[in-house]
């Protein structure tokens, strides 16, 4: 990993100097003298902040933006994704994975947990870019099966020039595209190897309906019964949870994903901030979904969407804080993966954005926080390090 020195910041109002080697922060004060060899980066009194981590995507989904929008899930998934998926190349994913990570890396993300076919094909691009990435098989019960490709992905894991980076996951879809057998599968490979789980939950009315009807209990417990509420399983939306499935999830230590625009678009219910999160005492991270359903892969705009949903649903504006917000956005989104990052501390991972001081949106300079969360946008995001890995330097792409 390369050593970096980022000179000249703006840290909680007081410029400071930052030096990351072997992808930590290793110290961070005014004044450091470059070590030998290592590349400096002088920041101009931009503002150093944590970056981004997007924990539920479809990043291939991008070539799908605007195909089909204004649509019930079940209309959207069954009569135009799923189609369209069926006749996808290897192609199509690669310069999806391409765009997404472009649009990613743009607004300060560094990391995306990803659900998707061809999932070697977006570890090899992820790998190729030095971005971390969570993959993993989309596992399902539906001819699309036949895109799972877990094999090819094992193999280019064991082919990845930066495998620090990267982790597995298993990815069963959700509740309705898989059955029994599969999950209690997928629930002891993870368990035999450690790996992520990542599955949808409780993201319509409809779907834990039929899961109640079908299994007798709601998707949540199903999931637990079948063996994969773990503290390594991220759960994608959580809109519909019954206080027994919060109370499950948090004791577990699974993650929940939040997912505002997405839920908003599809129209699948709004998430509860307070009862899952503020009161509930559960991890929860953001994510962006797909493109297909969103269409944005800015966790700006879903920090934002996020933080007014908690006011409209709880009717309370104090729920949803702008702090909350962005920890879930970058702490909380690291932690989801078990990666000791989204803080610019000494002894965290070497992941940070600079942010340019001049764009209005960040001025008056009175409360970080409240700026990136109700006020800015991707446009502020001049550099993206991850790593110690500088992806994007005055908005010029690096890595691609
Ligand atoms: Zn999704």
């Amino acid at each position: 990993m390369p050593d970096l020195l980022i000179r000249n910041a703006v840290l909680e109002g007081s410029r400071t100097d930052a030096l990351i080697a072997d992808g930590v922060f290793t110290d961070i004060r005014p004044g450091i003298d470059a070590p030998a060899g290592v590349e400096t980066l002088d920041a101009d009194g931009f503002i150093l902040a944590p970056a981004f981590y997007n924990a539920h995507t479809h990043s291939a989904m991008s070539i799908m933006r605007g195909l089909a929008d204004d649509l019930r899930l079940e209309t959207w998934l069954n009569e135009h994704i799923w189609p369209f998926e069926a006749k996808l190349t290897e192609e199509d994913v690669r310069r999806g994975v391409l765009l997404a990570a472009e649009e990613m890396i743009r607004s300060g993300t560094v990391l995306f947990n990803d659900m998707y076919w061809m999932p070697d094909v977006a570890l090899r691009v992820a790998d190729e870019i030095g971005m971390r990435a969570v993959i993993g098989p989309c596992l399902i019960s539906n001819p699309l099966a036949k895109f799972t490709r877990a094999e090819e992905l094992e193999e280019a894991y064991r082919e990845a020039a930066h495998p620090e980076l990267l982790a597995l996951s298993y990815a069963p879809h959700a509740v309705y595209s898989t059955d029994e057998r599969l999950l209690r599968d997928t629930a002891e490979k993870a368990r035999d190897n450690g790996r992520f789980i990542h599955i949808h939950a409780s993201e319509t009315r409809a779907e834990v309906e039929g899961c109640v009807h079908e299994h007798g209990m709601t998707p949540v417990a199903w999931i637990d019964k079948c063996g994969l509420l773990t503290d390594r399983t991220i759960l994608a939306h959580g809109v519909h949870l019954a206080d027994d499935d919060i109370r499950l999830i948090r004791d577990k230590g699974a993650v929940v994903v939040h997912n505002p625009c997405s839920n908003y678009k599809l129209c699948s219910g709004q998430f509860d901030f307070r009862r899952v999160f503020e009161e509930g005492g559960c991890r929860v991270a953001l994510g962006t979904d797909g493109c297909a359903s969103n269409n944005s892969l800015s966790l700006f705009d879903e920090m934002k969407f996020a933080a007014l949903n908690a006011k409209i649903q709880s009717g309370d504006p104090e729920c949803g804080k702008a702090e909350d917000v962005w920890r879930i956005a970058t702490r909380g989104g690291a932690q989801a993966f078990g990666l000791d990052a989204g803080e610019i501390a000494v002894g965290r991972l070497g992941d940070a954005i600079l942010l340019d001081p001049s764009v209005p949106a960040l001025n008056p300079s009175r409360n970080l926080a409240s700026a990136l969360v109700y006020a800015a946008d991707t446009s502020c995001v001049d550099t993206v390090v991850c790593a110690g890995r500088v992806l994007m330097r005055g908005r010029t792409m690096c890595a691609l």
